[in-house]
């Protein structure tokens, strides 16, 4: 018997755990044995969640997509992608390459992202390339470019860890970041007088540690921290010192937050909590020079989300606290690969390596750097924009990669009209048999985790490996082969020509670094030579990693220099705003969405592991007793939930969770686990202005029972 184990990656959350694979040989057969917690992963040091401990459950799938299809029938590779080649050709000849979109996923890997961004905004001319990411932290990139002038995470883990005071925003981190609620936990039970508050509108688990929860009014969460600013100024606990010497903007957002939360007492009505809870998070606030911002979702998924980031961003300049041991705004991303995605330019309105369209001089840049023959000139299509388009019939072929769009995005009636409006539906994926891809023309088998050798980032900026250790099943092949096929056939057969991912990561740490002498806020430039031998034993690292931080960076702005034109950060006035849908007597909840523990996205993987299905095993409505009452609901009692977008049939769970005028309904069962519509059907298009994420936590909504 021989034993092969790998180091590589969780596939699931952004907390990006590393994870010992192994398999044991003998001469008939092979067996993955249960996965570990790698000891030496600085993002768990050994730790796994539920979740990650069952991974080895999800590595074989009856339902694994093996051979291309095109049209429902079986076929080649050579055939698949000159179809999609031609296709192509065909209609960004006769459109223009906006006919063209890639949809792409916080779950592919960094240089799967890489060669799809260069494909679509280098040689095929379109800047319509996004991804599932823009459902999850859209709005938190935003705010930090504003802030910050570039799309920078300031903390890591170890902030959360020796923090005095952690704010919780938005997040049911015990069920979502479970190995980070455990590092905190473990880092209260430590140090006792370290306080957690949580500020939720749901009562969640991750509650059962606050020493404060703020049910605030959904969609509330800017206010809070509006009072929060002035009353810091009021009390006297600005750091005037960095406000004047390294900030802009300062009085026009304090102005503003004297006008929007002008007393405790407006402020406090307005979120909906007391006045005690509110005066006693600002006197923790005032007194804790170590203070973290956690948030997340629930902040993020908001049609003011970029201006909740901000006004959070705002109270951490206006006391100077980040860029040192235990202070920050720190956004949490949900998926694996959510931020390398950012890195690469994975977005719509990104061109490259965290440089925008607009950033002087960066499509010139990019061309000479790509030798790029057909470059994108703007911003592209916005993941719910994209699919509205193509409902329109402005985009013709769209391939999407890794992600189940007819389960994620708001209003799936449009989605699904959308996708049987286009000519030519591509999707990559692992499973034969999802919600999305029913509606492909064409299905490429993909290498699944296990199979894909690459780089993904987690929350904390930072790189790690994802190795494989088992063959692709069938004729799987990874994402970025599938793209350099197809680039190969349009006639760019040098630029796609890459030996391996370690060519592909040595190319993206170049670009980072071109011509920018190691001033870019994300730039990888040390990695630009590297080998595949040292690809291979690449260690977690954080960026930058530069030739002058060859170790990579703990945490940013520690010299209080910020990536703006001026090196100067900017507060930002904010008006904090409550959900465009406002309850109605037709619709009188709020919708909440979100995930529960022992689930990932639309279970396409965690759905094979049984196990998984112990804690929860159905989706549900959870509905406050007085709600249920009113409307002769009990436990378990079968309802309607609906909107003016949609329907769907749950369970109801009558619990004091909920505040009375909101429901809470789980995001992953779908047609394929629960023979039920799904949530987001329900979720009508509304997005931030600024971000364009979708406000899935506020829908307007109404129930009854069956
Ligand atoms: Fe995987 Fe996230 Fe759990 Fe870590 S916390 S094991 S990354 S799901």
């Amino acid at each position: 018997m021989s034993v092969t184990t790998v180091q590589t990656t969780c596939p699931y959350c952004g907390v990006g755990c590393g994870v010992n694979l192994s398999c044991s040989s003998n001469a008939t057969n092979s067996t993955i044995t249960p996965v570990t917690g790698d000891q030496q992963h600085p993002a768990n040091f050994g730790r796994l969640c539920v979740k990650g401990s069952s991974l080895a459950q999800t590595i074989t799938s009856d339902d694994r997509l093996i051979v291309p299809s095109v049209y429902g029938e079986a076929s080649t590779w050579d055939n698949a992608t000159d179809i999609i080649s031609q296709k192509i050709q065909e209609v960004t000849t006769k459109y223009g390459p906006d006919a063209f979109a890639f949809y792409l996923s916080g779950q592919i890997l960094t240089e799967d992202y890489y060669v799809a961004n260069k494909l679509a905004k280098g040689y095929i001319g379109t800047a319509n390339v996004d991804t599932n990411s823009r459902l999850c932290m859209a709005s938190a990139v935003v705010g930090y470019k504003r802030a910050f002038g570039s799309d920078t995470v300031p903390c890591n883990y170890e902030d959360l860890e020796c923090c005095d005071l952690l704010i919780m925003v938005g997040s049911n981190a015990a069920w979502t970041h479970p190995v980070l609620y455990q590092r905190i936990v473990a880092a209260k039970a430590q140090r006792p007088h370290m306080k957690v508050v949580v500020i939720d509108p749901r009562r969640t688990a991750t509650c059962d540690i606050a020493d404060l929860h703020l049910a605030i009014t959904p969609g509330s969460d800017a206010a809070i921290f509006s009072y929060l600013l002035q009353a810091t100024g009021k009390k006297g606990f600005l750091d005037q010192d960095f406000i004047a010497s390294h900030t802009d903007g300062f009085d026009s957002a304090l102005a503003q937050a004297k006008a929007s939360t002008p007393d405790l007492s407006s402020a406090a009505k307005f979120c909906g909590v007391t006045e005690d809870d509110l005066a006693l998070l600002c006197d923790w606030w005032c007194d804790t020079d170590k203070s973290v911002t956690f948030y997340s979702q629930g902040v993020n998924q908001s049609s003011s989300g970029v201006d909740k980031c901000n006004a959070i961003i705002n109270c951490h300049l206006a006391t100077g606290r980040l860029g040192k041991p235990g202070t920050g705004p720190f956004s949490i991303t949900g998926q694996p690969n959510a931020m390398g995605g950012r890195e690469v330019g994975g977005l719509a309105n990104q061109l490259a390596a965290h440089m925008d369209f607009a950033t002087l001089g960066a499509q010139d840049l990019v061309q000479r750097f790509w030798q790029a023959p057909n470059m994108a000139t703007e911003n592209g299509l916005k993941a719910v924009d994209m699919f509205q388009a193509m409902e329109e019939g402005k985009i013709k072929v769209i391939w999407i990669m890794s992600t189940n769009p007819m389960v994620s995005l708001p209003n799936t009636s449009q989605v699904k009209r959308a996708l049987e409006k286009c000519e030519l539906v591509i999707v990559s994926d692992i499973k034969a048999h999802t919600d999305t891809t029913k509606y492909a023309d064409i299905l490429l088998p993909a290498t699944g985790w296990s199979e894909k050798d690459g780089t993904v980032t987690n929350s904390e900026r930072r790189i790690s490996r994802q190795r494989g250790l088992l063959s692709p099943l069938g004729e799987a092949k990874h994402d970025w082969q599938a793209i350099c096929e197809v680039a190969k056939k349009l006639g760019h057969h040098d630029a796609f020509d890459y030996s391996g991912p370690h060519q592909i990561f040595a190319e993206h740490a170049a670009l980072s670094a071109f011509e920018n002498n190691g001033q870019r806020d994300f730039n990888i430039g040390a990695f630009q030579d590297i080998t595949k031998t040292e690809y291979d034993a690449l260690l977690p690292i954080q960026w930058p990693v530069t030739q002058s931080s060859p170790e990579g960076t703990a945490r940013m702005f520690v010299d209080k220099h910020f990536f703006t034109p001026n090196g100067r950060a900017k507060f930002i006035p904010i008006e904090p705003k409550l959900p465009v849908a406002n309850t109605t007597d037709q619709y009188p909840f709020t919708l909440n969405t979100g995930r529960v523990r022992d689930q990932w996205h639309t279970m396409t993987r965690t759905g094979d592991a049984a196990s998984l299905s112990q804690h929860i095993a159905q989706p549900y409505v959870e509905i406050h007793p007085d709600d249920a009452k009113k409307h002769d609901i009990c436990d378990k009692t079968l309802v309607k939930v609906y909107s003016a977008k949609g329907q769907t049939l749950l369970k109801a769970k009558v619990t004091e969770a909920t505040a009375p005028g909101s429901l809470f309904v789980p995001i992953h069962w779908t047609q394929q686990f629960a023979n039920a519509s799904i949530v987001s059907a329900l979720i009508p298009p509304v997005v931030d202005a600024l971000s364009g994420q979708p406000e899935s936590k506020h829908a307007r909504a109404a129930l009854e029972p069956i």
